[in-house]
């Protein structure tokens, strides 16, 4: 079988840096194929062909590239299955997880669909005598996109949707853990009409982000990934002159107020803690019941939710939760609720060693769902993000002490309060410092009309993503002032010029 390779000028294109990568099926745990790495020339080769590209396309009426984005989005509904398929074969999440991220990255396709209204320009006639002026928005180039394997299909699509339609040309550098779904898509762009060299993919690693880095030519760097990683993005990519806006991990915490609907709170809980086995950069991973009575009765509702979890590969339509992505997050993990045990956090659930109940998947990379009571702050599996199925458990004795705890956080990406209470509500989500809120919701991911983005050292750069801060940071803003004069001559002018 033929490795994965890139996407360059409309076409597969193998690459001759010789460097692979095997790539699993985290339900077998087995590697079925490789991927091909990028090296300087694969990525030198993808700018070229963007570069000649983007003259082109970003003169082409705003409305044409809209369209194009508009066959896109018919093509990628009609075919949300196969994309689907695609992404569970390789991450490994259920086949309805698999669906909603599909449809979440449309939405942003959607939303890019109907931009040329945002990039309208504003206009001034007589700023000063028989002066106008006026300002647009252009592309800013060839852009660059480094993605995580833990949403292959939908974080690209935060991002190229509406760098194509402000008229960029678009190189995604995917995770070479899930590398495939992003060539489905590119093929699936070029079918859509897009000229070749407007979309085009680097498969890699460090070499090919090094390359993207030190790209003269690259304009703009959207990043999301880890903490470290986006940390190293942001000051190498900004010290390079180029705008990069990067996105890292997170530490989620759900306050649940003891007058929220207990019942309620437990079911978003299980499903924000252990969906897609809490490899989700917005997956609560620490509940902090306000008061012993909130947090025992919470407890004792999760154990048996936690102990029914159904865990399996995405063929399983009964599967709840499917594996980890690698072993050596499988590995992680479980050395993560090692050290909570050795730490002195009570274990109440302790999901290692379970296994699906499908045959065939014995050396998948499964963990069940973890859950640990009287976790504190200074403990290991609180302060670092675990990235698995793992909830701890933080008792509060008021909701001050729930917020301290927050805000000592060196994460801060989305954070849920559960109440009935309209005045905390409205407090919390006022002076919480955190980028994304949720009231009686766990997962606040914002619509893809809103933005997306944390705060702290979840996000790096002043733009968040999608809604209109992508259309800002995919432009640039130009203003000119322009004199028509009837005729009339004025003197040199060495002065400030003032309207006087
Ligand atoms: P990762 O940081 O390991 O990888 C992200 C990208 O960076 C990949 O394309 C990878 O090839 C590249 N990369 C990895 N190591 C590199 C290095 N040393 N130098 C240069 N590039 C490197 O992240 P991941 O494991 O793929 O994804 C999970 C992480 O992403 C979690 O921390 C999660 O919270 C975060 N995430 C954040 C958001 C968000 O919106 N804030 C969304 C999704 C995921």
């Amino acid at each position: 079988m033929a490795n994965i390779g890139h996407y360059i000028s409309g076409k597969h294109y193998e690459g001759k840096s010789n460097l692979n990568k095997p790539v699993f099926n985290p339900a077998t745990g087995a590697s079925e194929t490789k991927v091909n790495l990028a090296n300087n020339d694969e990525v030198n080769l993808a700018v070229e062909s963007s570069k000649s590209a983007w003259k082109d396309w970003s003169n082409q009426p705003p409305l044409r590239r809209a369209r194009v984005l508009d066959k896109f989005k018919y093509i990628l509904d009609e075919r949300r299955e196969e994309l689907a398929q695609c992404i569970s074969s390789e991450h490994g999440k259920t086949h309805e997880d698999a669906l909603g991220e599909v449809t979440r990255g449309l939405e942003v396709v959607e939303f890019a669909v109907g931009a040329p209204h945002l990039l309208k320009g504003d206009y001034t006639e007589n700023v000063g005598s028989e002066v106008d002026s006026f300002n647009v928005r252009q592309s800013l180039g060839v852009v660059a996109g480094i993605t995580p394997f833990n949403f292959p299909a939908m974080v690209p699509m935060w991002m190229f949707p509406i760098a194509l339609v402000c008229g960029n040309c678009f190189i995604l550098k995917p995770s070479e853990r899930d590398p495939s779904p992003s060539l489905l898509i590119a093929k699936w762009l070029t079918e859509a009409g897009l000229p070749d060299g407007v979309f085009n993919v680097v498969q890699g690693d460090k070499i090919a982000v090094d390359a993207i880095l030190n790209h003269p030519d690259i304009k703009s760097i959207s990043f999301v990934g880890s903490t470290p990683i986006a940390r190293y993005i942001y000051t190498t990519g900004t010290s390079a002159g180029k705008r990069v806006q990067a996105l890292g991990g997170a530490k989620n915490h759900m306050v649940i107020m003891p007058d929220a609907d207990l019942d309620m709170a437990t079911n978003a809980l299980m499903g924000a803690a252990y969906g897609s086995a809490g490899e989700r950069c917005m997956a609560v991973s620490v509940a902090v019941p306000v008061t012993d009575k909130v947090a025992d009765a919470l407890v004792e509702k999760l154990v048996p939710k936690i102990e029914a979890l159904k865990i399996g590969p995405s063929v399983d339509p009964a599967a709840e939760m499917g594996p980890l992505i690698t072993s050596e997050a499988l590995n992680k993990v479980s050395g993560f609720i090692e050290a909570g045990v050795d730490e002195g956090a009570k274990l109440v659930v302790d999901g290692r060693n379970r296994k699906p109940s499908m045959q065939g998947y014995e050396n998948g990379f499964f963990i069940g769902g973890s859950l640990f009571d009287n976790v504190t702050k200074d403990m290991s599996i609180y302060k670092n993000e675990i990235f698995g199925p793992v909830l701890s458990v933080v008792r509060a004795n008021d909701y001050k002490s729930a917020v301290d705890l927050i805000h000592g956080h060196e994460y801060a990406n989305g954070v849920a309060v559960f109440t009935r209470d309209g005045d905390v509500a409205r407090g919390f989500s006022n002076e919480i410092e955190v980028g994304m809120v949720g009231v009686n919701v766990p997962i606040p991911v914002p619509m893809a009309f809103h933005s997306f983005g944390g705060w702290k050292s979840s996000l790096f750069g002043d733009h968040h993503m999608h809604g209109m801060e992508g259309i800002r940071f995919y432009t640039r803003l130009k203003t000119t002032t322009v004199r028509w004069p009837r005729g009339q001559r004025t003197d040199p002018q060495f002065t400030m010029p003032t309207l006087g």
